[in-house]
This record gives C-alpha cells, structure tokens and sequence, in this order.
C-alpha cells in the first residue's frame, strides 16, 4: 500500500463486523441513536480494501453509502418486501433457484464479505441468514442437477460464492465437470473489487476445476470500487480464462448521474469486464432511500447511447417482484398505466403492475 494511504492502516487492517467497530473507526456516530436498531435487524460487513475505499470527510461518499448502515434502513414502505425477487417461489430444493428452464442459481453460502445495504437478499444473507448447505442439501442439489437435463449453466450466486473456501469451490466444480449436460459455469461475485487478494492462484485453480467454460458476472457501481487492486485481480481472473461480465445496481446518491456511470461502464470495459446489466433497485425492505422512478432510470440509461463507446452500454433491468423473472427496461415491454405505475410484461408475455398492488 502506497504512502498515501497510512493514515487509514489501522482501519483497513481487518472486516469491521461489529456496531462497535463502525464506532470506533470512525464511520457512525456513537451518539446516533437509530444504529442499534438498525444494526440488530442486518448484517454488517464492510472488508477492509472498502474500508480504505471509504473518504470519511465526505458526508454523502458513494462508497460509505453502500456499505455503512444507514438510520434510513428503519423506514420500511407498503411495497417492499421480504423476498423481493421471488427466489423462494422458485426453490424445488434447498440451495437451487429454477426459474428459467436452461438455468439455475445454486446457493451453497448465504455470507459475504461486505453487507450492501440494498442488498435484494438481505433478509436471506449475513450471520443470522440461511447458511451454508449442508453435505446432504449440496447431494440433492446436484441430484436436482443431473436429473434435468435442460439445465446448461449453473450459476454460483449466495451470498458469495467466493467466501468458500478453495477446496470446497475446487469439489463443487469437480462435481459439476461430471454432469455432461452443464456447458457453462457463471460466479455471481463482488470478491475481485471488496477482497482483491482472495483472488489468488488456489482461488483460480479451484475456479477452473472443471473443465466447463467459466463466466464471472462481477458486482460493482462506483467507478472509484475499481482499484488498481481490483483492476489487478480482474486481470489474473481475465488471463486464466475466464470470461468476465458486469453487474450494477442503479443507486440514488451512488450512481445516479450520468458522469459517474459513464465512468464505472468505462472502468469495467478497461478492465476487460464486458458491460452486462445495470438492475433497477429491488424492493428489498428499508431501502427505498437508494431508489428512484423507472422513468428517472431510463433517462439516465439513454444518456449513455452515444456518448460512450457500444462497448460500454449496459442493459437495464428490473427483477419482477414475485419471481417472474427479469425483463429488459427500455424496450416495449414496460408501459405506463398511471403516474408512477406501469405493466411490466414477464418473458411469457404475461402482464404485471408495478409496484405490485397485492
Ligand atoms: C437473474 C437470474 C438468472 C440469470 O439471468 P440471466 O438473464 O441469464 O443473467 C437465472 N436464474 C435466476 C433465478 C435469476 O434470478
Ligand atoms: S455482496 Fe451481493 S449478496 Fe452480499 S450483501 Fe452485497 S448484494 Fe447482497
């Protein structure tokens, strides 16, 4: 760590993990009366690369606002939920999400290395959350696996699916070279921005454990997450072989001007991580401070279109709440009803008011 930086090595030693530890680094106030409250109803988690990410003399940072618990996470309103993007809906054994036929999310760790304070699966991650599968749910999640042959990809999601260790990863992947009809193994991950030196040779080798193509789809939404660390950490991901594409949540006082996001597409393209989705916020409980209206998004989107390189647009997309899967916003899919609520079409071309009204 360069020079610069020494004044931030006591806090960026280890994870903050504790209310106490966000007091005694600086990042809440003791006095603040709220934090108990909400400390005690969501994980906490900020990794010590965030950490030093963090400009403690800027009370609106974009980094700060996406991991530091916020008194505004009390105030849950009528159309959030607990399960925002209907994974349960759609879980015919533990561990496994099926909602499109050809693919699947397998969930084999619901902790993190940060806790994103919009996170979608907030309720379901964290020390309190849903865990680690057991060796048994992991059989019959792979006996799920080989018995539909339809299933081409499987994708790693969590939590994060990089906080196993690289031996469990390593027999995870053995386990999924033996299934013929798995072409494609995705990691949905935020370890080569928080944690860049996870990211080492046993972490790859256990990666590339089977011989199916490897796709990392990286989360990251501020252009300043992308550090030369991280860059670097891309770089030895990108040079193994693996393909690497982009994940972003759209976030009010993160990510929401069109400098900024034009910076974080640029950033991943450099780093040879392809532009891929850009989600509108999900109706996760207490987080309706990060959201905006679907149209305020799609102006922001199309601010993109010719001032940036094609190969830096992102498509934007909304989870349906209720597990109807992800459409594309921006296309004719989504109409307006009334102000602020639209028809969302599902792809099966079924129709659904957003917000929800049930
Ligand atoms: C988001 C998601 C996927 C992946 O969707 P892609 O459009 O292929 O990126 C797969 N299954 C579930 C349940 C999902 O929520
Ligand atoms: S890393 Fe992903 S799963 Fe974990 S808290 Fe952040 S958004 Fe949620």
């Amino acid at each position: 760590m360069s020079g610069q930086h020494d004044q931030l090595k006591p806090i960026s030693a280890r994870p903050i993990r504790t209310p106490e530890e966000l007091v005694e680094t600086g990042l809440v106030r003791a006095e603040d009366p709220s934090m108990g409250a909400v400390t005690g109803r969501y994980a906490i988690g900020i990794s010590p690369a965030i950490a030093a990410l963090i400009d403690r003399n800027d009370p609106k940072d974009p980094i700060a606002r996406q991991f530091v618990p916020d008194a505004a996470e009390l105030n849950v309103v009528p159309e959030e939920r607990e399960d925002p993007i209907g994974d349960l809906a759609h879980s015919p054994v533990e561990g496994i999400v099926h909602r499109y036929p050809d693919r699947v999310l397998l969930k084999a760790v619901h902790v993190c290395p940060v806790y994103c304070r919009f996170c979608f699966r907030r309720e379901m991650v964290g020390p309190q959350g849903l865990g680690t599968l057991s060796p048994e749910a992991m059989d019959e999640a792979f006996a799920y696996i080989a018995n539909h042959t339809e299933i081409w990809e499987v994708i790693l999601t969590g939590g994060e699916p990089l906080m196993l260790s690289p031996r469990r990863l390593g027999e995870i992947m053995q386990r999924l070279d033996a299934i013929d009809h798995v072409k494609i193994v995705r990691f949905h991950t935020r370890v080569p921005v928080v944690e860049p030196e996870r990211v080492n040779e046993a972490l790859i080798s256990a990666m590339r454990a089977s011989g199916k193509t490897a796709y990392i789809a990286l989360h990251a939404n501020h252009p300043r997450e992308l550090t030369p660390a991280a860059r670097e950490a891309c770089a030895r991901l990108v040079d193994s072989g693996i393909v690497m594409i982009s994940q972003s949540v759209l976030l009010k006082g993160v990510n929401d001007d069109p400098d900024t996001l034009a910076a974080l597409m640029r950033s991943f393209v450099e780093a040879r991580v392809k532009p891929y989705y850009l989600h509108h916020p999900d109706l996760a409980h207490g987080t309706s401070h990060f959201r905006f209206s679907i149209e305020e998004g799609l102006a922001l989107v199309a601010g993109l279109r010719g001032r940036i390189s094609g190969l830096c647009q992102p498509t934007y997309i909304l989870d349906i709440p209720g597990g109807h899967g992800k459409v594309v916003i921006g296309s004719d899919a989504v109409q307006q009803e009334d102000a602020g609520c639209y028809t969302v079409r599902d792809f099966k071309g079924s129709g659904h008011a957003y917000p929800p009204s049930d």
